[in-house]
Formats: C-alpha cells, structure tokens, sequence
C-alpha cells in the first residue's frame, strides 16, 4: 500500500492528518517556561512527518538541535464536525505509543518571530508511532505509565493521567474547526522530560501496554 497509513489490528489504515496538542502536561509547560493553556494548543505535522515501522530516523545535522517529546497518540476511527468530549472519546478507534520530534532551536526561534512552528516541528519522520491496539483491547488510555529511554537511560517518566485535557476533550475543540476524519492521529502531548538526541543514539518509548518503539537517530 502507498502513501501514509498505520496498521491497526492487521488493517492498513490510511492517515488523514496528524494533529498534535502542545503544553497538554503542565510540567512540560513549565520545563519550557510557558504557563498550561485556558484551551488545548494545537499545532499539526503534513502527512510526510509519519514514521512507521521504528528502525532508523535521519534529520540532517544541519538542521540543528533534536528534541524528544513522548506522546500517546490516538487513530480516529470517525469523526465529524462539533463533537462533544463524549464523542471524541467514541471517535478513537486505536491507540499508539508515538515520539513528537522537534527542531528545538528552529522552534525557539520561531517563537520568538511570533511565527509559526512548521519547520521545527512537521519536517520529514518527525512522527514516528509504534504498532495500534483497538481502543477496545488497550488499557485505560487514562492512566497508562508514559515513558522514554536513550541509550538505556530514562528521559521521561510520567502518567497519561496527568494530561491536562483528555483525548476526547481534545477532539471536541479541534473538531469546533476542523472536520475530523476516519485516519486522523492526534499526538496528545508530552509529559516533561525533553532532552536532545545526537547521532547513533537508541531511542525506546513506551506507553502502557502499547507496542513499543524503538528507533535509532542518524544525523547526516
Ligand atoms: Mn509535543
């Protein structure tokens, strides 16, 4: 199959859009000297972003400072316009354990232009996700241990529990702008923790009982 999909359950699922909630853990607000939002913060990555299958994820060197941000992330198996938090939570066909890279110093200095963060955080892999489970088949996505290790040692430790709006509530405000779709990801935000990634470094992330990721950073 071409073009951007996952796997859920055996089933190749085409992906739509990916959408990402920042400052979703107010300890990771706090860790980048921001205060948590009144509303979720949405950003997105294009479809070009989707890494599967771990292995290896290059970003050239010149591109500067790589981040790691460990996110559970959410497969719409429906969507819509204007649901509620209840239907947003309904709409999840599958979770993931997924890692939001980031260009660190390209997103700072996009923050400081007042501009948007498009290079820094939707340039190519800079999504990469682990296998889905079926909703139905995963533990409480409300409560999963969160974790990421480089090189054997841990970077971040945390609990979805933490998340300062639940996936459904998510999906209920994005959906007050955007049409939400069967194939959408929403990167659901990561819990503090953030730290750089340099060539050769083995990144493992996982979250509950989720497939875990494993991938190796090349910076050429
Ligand atoms: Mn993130």
């Amino acid at each position: 199959m071409t073009g951007a999909h996952v796997d859920l359950g055996g089933r190749p699922v085409p992906v739509k859009k990916i959408l990402c909630a920042g400052r979703n853990y107010a300890a990771h607000a706090a860790e980048m000297g921001s205060v948590p939002p009144a509303a979720p913060f949405l950003f997105l990555k294009p479809l070009t972003a989707l890494h599967t299958g771990g292995g290896e994820i290059s970003v050239p060197a010149a591109l500067g400072l790589l981040h790691h941000e460990v996110e559970l992330v959410a497969l719409l198996g429906g969507g819509g316009r204007n649901l509620s938090p209840e239907e947003g939570e309904r709409s999840i066909a599958g979770y993931a354990v997924g890692v939001d890279l980031t260009l660190r110093e390209e997103q700072e200095r996009a923050k400081r232009a007042g501009g948007p963060w498009a290079l820094g955080k939707g340039f190519d892999h800079s999504a990469p996700v682990g296998g889905f489970v079926p909703a139905g088949g995963a533990a409480d996505p409300g409560k999963m241990p969160i974790r990421l290790e480089v090189n054997g040692r841990p970077r971040h430790d945390s609990n979805t529990s933490f998340m300062l709006f639940r996936p459904g509530e998510l999906l209920a405000h994005i959906s007050r702008y955007f049409t939400l779709e069967e194939g959408d990801l929403l990167f659901t935000g990561t819990p503090e923790g953030v730290g750089p990634l340099e060539a050769g470094d083995r990144v493992f992330a996982r979250a509950g009982d989720l497939p875990e990721l494993h991938f190796t950073v090349r910076r050429p």
